[in-house]
Formats: C-alpha cells, structure tokens, sequence
C-alpha cells in the first residue's frame, strides 16, 4: 500500500487563527489594532472585537467547528472548557452561526466546581474567563477553542495563565532597565522562552482496562518485577515499533495543525517509555501547547489502541516520567539574553543575567522546590532517576571557572580567555560539551538557556516558570537600582556579580546529583532539601516568598493561600484514591485469587496423598504455607489500610491531613503492596486477575 503524502507546511498551523490567517481575514485596521493588543498589551474594543469574532467564526466554520469554548486553565493543573454553539435562533424557525465580540472576550463557566482554595467562598462566587490574545485560537474536534485567563469578578486570579503572564511582563520590564544600562536604546520587551520536553509511557488498551489502579490513579500500585527492566539499556533511542512509529507520526501531524512545533521524538531510558520534544516559543504559549500535547497524546493513544500514561511513575523499579523546561529570555528582535556572546560588552551584560539567575535560584529553592511538588513526583525526585530534591545549579567547569576568577578578582586563564582594562573578563567560547554533560542536575545551564529538570510529567508547566520569571525579575530589579546612575556600568556590574559568587555560589554543583555524597555536602553547605510535597509546602507562606510575590503583583496573599491550599489538598486526594483502589483490589481480587489457588493446592495434596499413601508433596505443602502466610499478612495490612484511610477523615486542616497520609498511609500502602507482589510470582499467570508488569511493559 502506498503511504498517503503529507505536506507538512501545508497542515502546519492550518487549524491556528494565527498571524496569517488574521492578515489574509481581517480588515487592515482591524488587524492593526489586533496587534496592537498582542503585542503591546493595549484594550481592544468592541467594534474591533465583533469583527475578529465574525472573521474567526467564519474561519472555523469553514473547519468544521459548530461550537466554540473558553479554554482555560484553573488551579488543579489541567485545561478546562465548556462548549457553546455558534447557533441563533432566526426567523422561521431557522438558525444562523453566529460569534459576538462580547462572548469572544467574555465567559461565564459556571466555576463553581473548580478548586479555589476556598477563594471563592471568601470573596465572590462566580468567576469569569477573559481572552488572552498573546495565544492564538484554534480549532479542535468541532470546537473554537479560545484560550482565556479565569479571575473572580472581585479580581482574584483562579488560573495559572493570569500569573504567567503577570510574571513575563514584570520580567520583561527589569530585563529592558538592564538593557539600557548597558546602552540597548531599541528593545520595549523581552519575553522568556520555553522548551518542555514531554517523556510519557505506552501501554495496551486491553491491559490497561484490566488494570483498576492504572485506570483510576495513571499508576501501578501493585506488580512484581519482569525479569527484565531497563537495565541493558537497549531501549533509550532504540529503534521505534512500528505500532508506536504510527501513534508518534499521527501525534506529529495532529500537533502540527495545531501549530505546536513537535520537533523530537524518541524512545526513553525504560520499556515502554517515550519522549517528545518541541521548538521552543514564549512561555505563554509553551503552556498552551504543553497542555495541549499531553491531551492529544492521550486522543491519539485512544485511537491506536493504546494508553498514554503521563503520570510521573507508572512503575516502579524502571525510571519514571518528567518534562524538562528549557528556558531562556529574549529581546524583541530575537537576541537570546542568555547567549554569552562574543564580544566583551555582551559578556557583562550576559554574567549579570547569569548572576541573577543564580541569585534568584538560591535565594528561591524552595520555590522552585514547591513548583514541582507533588504526590506523582514525590516518587521521582533524590530517588537515583531525576535530579535529587535538592536544589542546585550546573554551570559547566569553564563558566565556573571564570565565576570564580572575578571572585578572586584574577584574569581566567582559560585557552580563549583574555581580560580587558575595565576587569571585564572575555568569556571562553562555551561549546555545548562542556555545558551540558551531566545530567544529574535539577538546574543545568546548557549553553544559551537553562533546563529545569526537576518537572513532572504531569504537572502544567506554568507554576514553575512563574516562578522562575519572578525570582528572576527580582533580581534584575534590585541590580538595575543598583546600577543606575553608575558611572561605569561594566565596572560596577562586575562588581555585582563578584558579590554575588561569593554570596550564593553555594548553589553552584557540578558533580554528581544522585550521590549520597553530595546530600551531605549539600547540608553542610546549608541547601534545602524538601524530599515531599508534604516537607516543601509549608515554605510556600515564608514572609520572603509572600514578599516577593506582592511586589512584583503576581499574586496576593489570599490568592497564594489558596494555591497552598489546593496543592496539599490535592496531594492528600490522590493518596485518598490510591489508598482506596489498593484496598479494593486487593479484597477483591488479589485475596480471592490467592485464595482460590491455595485451595486448588491443598486438594492436589490430598488427592495425591488419596493416590500414593505417604506422599510427602514437599513443593505444594511448602507453597501452601508460604502463600498462607503472605495471604494472613495481606488481609491484617489490607484492614490496616482501610482504618487508616478512615482516620484520615478526622484530620483538620490541610497540612496535617498531607501529612497524615504522607506518614501514615503511604507506609502502610508500600507494606501491602511488598506482601502481594511477593505473592505474584508464586501465582500462575492465568490465575493472578492482572496483567503484569511483563505484559504491560513489554507487550506494545
Ligand atoms: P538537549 O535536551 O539535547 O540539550 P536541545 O538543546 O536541542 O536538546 O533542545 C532541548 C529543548 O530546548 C528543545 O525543546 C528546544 O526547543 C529548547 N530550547 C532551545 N533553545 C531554547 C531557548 N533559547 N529557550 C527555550 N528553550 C530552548
Ligand atoms: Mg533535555
């Protein structure tokens, strides 16, 4: 059969209202004024808004679409949406499409389902979304999706798009007084950039349906070991099969018509493990795309019958899943401001950037920490997979070196090294070699941008990068103070950074994250290392961060409150889950099974006993016991399981409830799991009710 041939510029983007589109759509001053709003933040007003809205639903009528939604992104990290069709009511009894500017700009979800955090209880009941022009509509399933911020009508923020892009543009405001400091009289913005490499998992639809834990929890709370794991390492950019290369072709073409830049793709370290990799694009729409990649992985799955699993570890004993943000900053007219360049003055100009960053990331550890906490990572981060809980940073032994020369105030002798009057010292050409070769770290600078490894799979990408635009644009702000007004602007911002070496270079570690050398060195340098959701949450309120996140107006301390909230809360509702699917499947099915096969021993002893007098049965006798053993351990940890998880209802308060199934529940879940899946493997396949770790890993 001959392959279908695709033109890939020409789906490219085909289903994205984007620039184009709006060129070809909108009348000239309309669209001027469009742009305007994108690219400079200005109100739109109705008259422009009625004929975006018109062109745009004539646009996605002409695809397809019926309906149009507000998209938008609330607390619980997922994307949300309600779907409203085009339909009038005309004369006649007939209907017409029509899309008003008002129902473009404006939405009323009925948000009272959404977790708040108890925001909204405190201040106003209904929320609303708003558009957000900076990410393009598009078209999906019959539906105009409009990406939207989502606020109560009292102005709490109630998503995580809102903050982003609060934290982009405070960035952008530092970054330009930085700028000009050192004579950059053009760029009005710069915007951050993110990269979000996607790892994820594949498995059988008809095994995954067999599995209660997989399909109510993304995760395998039971399964013995297969005899083999991950550990030929045959897998990891392994050549791709076949049923997988059609989910991953099919993936690209449905992303590329979204306009999403699917780049990479490959297998991963474990079985059964993929990753995808886009180009990157602002950090606004980064998200958008991460969000809506992780959803159409899963559609396209469906389709192959498969199951994508995006949850941080779906098994144990085999790496889990993590996404790495890859994050830079950039000038209106492109230049990366992370890229140390090659002239002199570019070199100040890019250490004290860098400078901030390592400021930012040891002063906020326990942000970034916080940013990517939660039950599914618990599982990943310091456990000899995925970069350690402590916070650090990798700089690569040349840029240390040279950090470490203005500390000392002395010349880098490095090969291409030089210095110049002003002690501005001339970087060495970094090639990407000697920046990007350990992979242990949370914080890796690679070249011109940093990578953030320490991500879930799962998690939106937007928290960690509001994050790290605020830490940063609290640094560049108190530089830029401190620098304006300076005489000698590459003088005194070396001196800044000298400063801030000597202050923070804590933070700085090349070695190896995953030894258990580096925790006690880690500690003896004074690094936080917040190993739970449960241990890093409470630094969330620290007066510093509350400060930090007031003064750059990103959130208020009621809206941080309930972000605190929803984050413990939600912790403590997936180990809830979990602890109940365990206890069900385990009353249910494991013990029966167990049972069931002890039984059908214990009469194969007896008959043979009946046949031939006096026959020991040393293996079934033997068996018997142990299995009888195991099964007595099962059913007291299985009750305890379930008392526990009933006390956890008489918890107060979300923290002590987090910990409570942090301490109590998850202890007592690792028991009964270590009893059944020694149980496995004394039980014939066809009698264990489910597919194991073999078939689920193996089998695709
Ligand atoms: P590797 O992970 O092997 O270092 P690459 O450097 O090619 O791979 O890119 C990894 C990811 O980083 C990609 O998603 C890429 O688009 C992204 N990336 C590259 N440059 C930037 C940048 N300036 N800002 C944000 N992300 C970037
Ligand atoms: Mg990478």
């Amino acid at each position: 059969m001959e392959e279908k041939k695709i033109s890939i510029p020409h789906i490219f983007g085909s289903h994205v209202f984007n620039d184009d589109v709006m060129q070809e759509r909108l009348p000239k001053d309309v669209y001027r004024s469009l742009r305007k709003t994108i690219d400079q933040g200005k109100d739109l007003d109705l008259t422009v808004a009625n004929a975006v809205a018109s062109a745009m639903k004539d646009w996605a009528v002409e695809l397809g679409a019926t309906h149009f939604t507000h998209w938008f992104q609330p607390l619980n990290g997922v994307t949300a949406e309600k779907h409203d069709s085009f339909i009038t009511p005309a004369a006649d009894g007939r209907v017409i499409m029509q899309f008003s500017g008002k129902e473009l700009i404006r939405g009323e979800p009925d948000a009272s389902s959404f977790p708040s955090g108890g925001l909204r209880a405190t201040f106003e009941a209904r929320g609303y979304t708003a558009w957000d022009p900076t990410s393009y509509a598009f078209v999906k399933g019959g539906s105009l999706y409009i990406p939207t911020a989502f606020c109560s009508y009292s102005g709490e923020v109630l998503d995580k798009k809102t903050p982003l892009l609060r934290s982009m543009e405070d960035l952008s405001q530092a970054a330009v007084r930085i700028l000009r400091l050192f004579g950059d009289t053009q760029t009005r913005r710069v915007t951050t950039t993110v990269g979000a490499e996607q790892e994820y998992f594949l498995v059988d639809k008809a095994l995954f349906d067999r599995r209660p834990d997989l399909r109510f929890c993304g995760r395998t709370l039971l399964g013995a070991k297969a005899p083999k794991g991950q550990e030929l390492d045959d897998h990891y950019f392994g050549s791709i099969k076949p049923r997988v290369a059609a989910f991953m072709k099919e993936l690209d073409e449905e992303l590329w018509k979204l306009g999403i830049l699917a780049k990479t793709k490959h297998n991963e370290v474990a079985p059964a493990q993929h990753e995808l990799a886009p180009i990157f694009t602002t950090s606004n729409i980064a998200t958008d795309h991460n969000q809506l990649t992780m959803e159409t992985m899963r559609n396209v799955a469906a389709r192959h019958g498969l199951v994508c699993l995006l949850h941080e570890k779906p098994f144990a004993g085999v790496n889990g899943s993590g996404k790495h943000n890859n994050w830079a900053i950039s000038t209106d007219s492109g230049k990366n401001l992370l890229d140390p360049g090659k002239s002199p003055a570019e070199n100040a100009q890019f250490l004290l950037f860098l400078a901030a960053v390592i400021k930012g990331v040891d002063e906020y550890q326990d942000l970034l920490r916080i940013s990517v906490a939660s039950a599914g990572n618990d599982h990943r981060l310091g456990a000899n997979e995925a970069p350690p809980a402590i916070i650090s940073m990798f700089l690569g032994d040349e840029l240390t070196a040279v950090l470490d020369a203005i500390e000392k105030g002395k010349t880098y002798g490095g090969a291409a090294a030089g210095t110049l009057e002003t002690g501005v010292h001339v970087l060495p050409d970094l090639t990407r070699d000697t920046t990007d070769r350990n992979r242990t770290s949370p914080f890796a600078f690679t070249g011109n941008k940093f990578e953030f490894r320490s991500l879930g799979s799962a998690i939106s990408i937007a928290c960690p990068n509001i994050m790290l635009n605020t830490i940063v644009a609290e640094e560049l702000t108190q530089f830029a103070k401190a620098l304006e007004g300076s005489k000698d602007v590459k003088k005194d911002a070396i001196k800044l950074v000298r400063q801030v070496v000597k202050e923070h270079k804590r933070i700085i570690f090349n070695g190896d994250g995953y030894s258990q050398a580096w925790v006690r060195e880690a500690k003896r340098r004074g690094l936080l290392n917040l190993k739970t959701t449960v241990d890093a949450l409470p630094h969330y309120m620290d007066d510093k961060n509350v400060k930090l996140f007031a003064d750059h107006k990103i959130y208020t301390r009621a809206e941080m409150e309930a972000r605190y909230e929803t984050i413990l809360e939600e912790y403590a509702k997936t180990l809830n889950i979990e602890a109940l699917t365990l206890s069900e499947m385990v009353r249910r099915d494991v013990i029966p099974a167990v049972c069931g096969y002890v039984g059908k021993l214990a009469r194969g002893v007896k008959n043979q006993r009946l046949a031939v007098e006096g026959l020991a049965c040393r293996a079934q006798s033997a068996l018997i016991a142990k299995l009888s053993n195991l099964l007595d351990a099962a059913y007291d940890q299985v009750e305890t399981l379930d008392m526990l998880a009933e006390g956890s209802k008489t918890q107060k308060g979300v923290l002590p409830r987090a910990k409570y199934f942090k301490t109590k529940i998850i202890p007592a879940m690792e028991a009964l799991r270590a009893t059944v899946d020694a149980m496995e493997v004394d039980v014939p396949n066809a009698l264990w009710p489910y597919p194991s770790y073999g078939d689920l890993m193996f089998r695709v």
